[in-house]
């Protein structure tokens, strides 16, 4: 038997530090705290390892794979069912009537034919996660999103072609470059757009997207400790 009590403690600790780090960073930005939504990314990680986060009191969950979420959740959902799922990371588009049926929001649409798909799921099974348009800030060509300079002829299209509502935009700067531009870049289209939510920050750089806006958070490595 895992020791769930020692295990809880610890994680409890790192919980405890990066909401104190959010709250931090948004007293530093004249933000309220309660602007941000902590959404904690257990991408990788197994039941036994999510249930000492839940304990400890964390509610919003993030998942980058559909079948992997699948496999994990619904159980735990029964027994917790004030848990909010957020896919964070790419969606195939026949996937898609899976993740309207599990997730609470999705981060990650960027493409008109995704976007198409789901106006269908979502009137078909009556159900509207919170949609974030992913930005490609930095223009990488493995990476998904729509680039910055089609952003804005995507976003009408989602409103007037497919009559989808936008919730607010993601990026996932590169890897090897100062995040700030990507995340500054990504509010000024959500400005422009008229959008309120920015999902934007990981482990090693939250503090520097809520300086620039950022609504959600998606933290793994400071809550769960360095994936297998
Ligand atoms: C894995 C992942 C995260 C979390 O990254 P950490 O560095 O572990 O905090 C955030 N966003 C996306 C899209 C991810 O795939």
């Amino acid at each position: 038997m895992p020791d769930l009590t020692a295990e809880t403690a610890a994680v409890e600790d790192r919980l405890a530090t990066v909401r104190q780090e959010i709250v931090r960073a948004c007293r530093d930005a004249g933000r309220e705290p309660g602007s941000v939504t902590l959404v904690a990314v257990s991408k990788t990680f197994g039941v036994e390892a999510i249930e000492p986060v839940i304990a400890a009191g964390q509610r919003v969950f993030g998942e980058n794979r559909v079948q992997e979420a699948k496999a994990k959740w619904p159980a735990l959902r029964v027994r917790y069912p004030d848990i909010e799922l957020h896919l964070i990371g790419p969606l195939q588009s026949n996937k898609a009537r899976e993740a309207v049926a599990l997730f609470d929001a999705i981060h990650s649409l960027d493409r008109p034919s995704l976007a198409e798909t789901l106006t269908k799921e979502i009137a078909r099974q009556g159900r509207s996660p919170l949609l974030f348009v992913e930005i490609n800030t930095g223009g990488e060509p493995q990476k998904s999103g729509v680039l910055p300079e089609r952003a804005d002829d995507f976003l009408k299209d989602c409103k007037e072609k497919y009559g989808l509502r936008i919730a607010g935009l993601m990026c996932l700067p590169p890897a090897d470059e100062p995040p700030a531009p990507h995340f500054a870049l990504t509010a000024k289209i959500a400005q422009r757009n008229e959008m309120n939510l920015l999902s934007m920050g990981m482990s090693a750089d939250f503090a520097a997207a809520i300086a620039l806006g950022s609504t959600h958070v998606r933290i793994g490595t400071a809550i769960f400790g360095e994936r297998p």
